[in-house]
């Protein structure tokens, strides 16, 4: 077993909402893990906790069997191993599609130009974007500027990617080519944590599906399992109501 990400009691209130309730965690390396849950129970909160865009308020999060103290580490540097898409792609407006994929690796990670921009073509072909690397992101379609999103993600070479709804802004008839790349990734052996509702790329690609309700875990499993047999009632009606 190669433990990638391993929370122990993790805690998150803001002011008085006590938001994530000792939730304990861990993904191995290569594994997808969806996690599902109603509105408002948790699901960003946790992944911004991931990835210490929010301060836990406690409990521990280790990032390959190294203790994180959020008081001392170099937040920006655990970050960069961490590549984040958004459910609302982020991309910067005033940049061409290869400068947003080229922007992180040289302004993060120094990295020179020519190498920037092998990396990004390299990165864009994998997601089906070559022929748009010269084009802003206004002229893109939603799945596509997902897609841009995913492949800026992955120029830093992160070894862990953390998704929050990727396709629930986009179109019906975008959300398959979204999904798909994800697919391609986990494929390749990718660490991925994914927030969505798509039960079907849950069923397909997940590993292991976690039922958050009210800042808990209330049940986890094999995908099979979990949509065919859960245990637990609120897990039941919970797939029920989305069904
Ligand atoms: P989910 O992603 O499952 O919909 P969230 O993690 O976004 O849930 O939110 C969980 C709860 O925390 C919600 O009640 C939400 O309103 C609250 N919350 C999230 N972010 C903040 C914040 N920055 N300040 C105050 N409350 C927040
Ligand atoms: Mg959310």
């Amino acid at each position: 077993m190669n433990t990638i990400i391993d929370v122990q009691s993790l805690n998150k209130s803001f002011g008085d909402l006590h938001v994530l309730k000792d939730i304990d965690f861990s993904v191995e390396k290569g594994e997808v893990v969806v996690l599902i849950g109603a509105s408002g129970s948790g699901k960003s909160t946790l992944l911004r906790c991931l990835n210490f865009l929010e301060m836990k308020g406690g409990g521990e999060i280790s990032l390959h069997g190294k203790l994180v103290d959020e008081k001392e580490a170099k937040l920006s540097e655990v970050r960069q191993n961490i590549g984040m898409v958004f459910q609302h792609f982020n991309l910067f407006p005033h940049k061409t599609v290869l400068e947003n994929v080229m922007e992180a690796p040289i302004q993060v990670k120094k990295m020179n130009k020519a190498e920037a921009k092998k990396i990004a073509r390299e990165l864009l072909e994998k997601v089906g974007l070559k022929e748009k690397e010269d084009i802003f992101p206004n002229r893109l379609s939603g799945g596509q500027k997902q897609r841009v999103a995913i492949a800026r993600a992955l120029a830093m070479n992160p070894s862990i990617m953390l998704f929050d709804e990727p396709t629930s802004a986009l179109d019906p008839e975008l959300i398959g080519e979204v999904l798909q790349t994800m697919k391609t990734l986990a494929s390749e052996g990718m660490t991925m944590v994914v927030v969505t509702h798509e039960m079907r790329f849950a069923k397909e690609v997940a590993d292991r599906v976690i039922y958050m309700h009210d800042g808990r875990i209330v049940e986890q499993g094999p995908p099979q399992e979990l949509f065919e047999s859960p245990e637990n009632e609120r897990t039941e009606q919970f797939l029920q109501s989305i069904y």
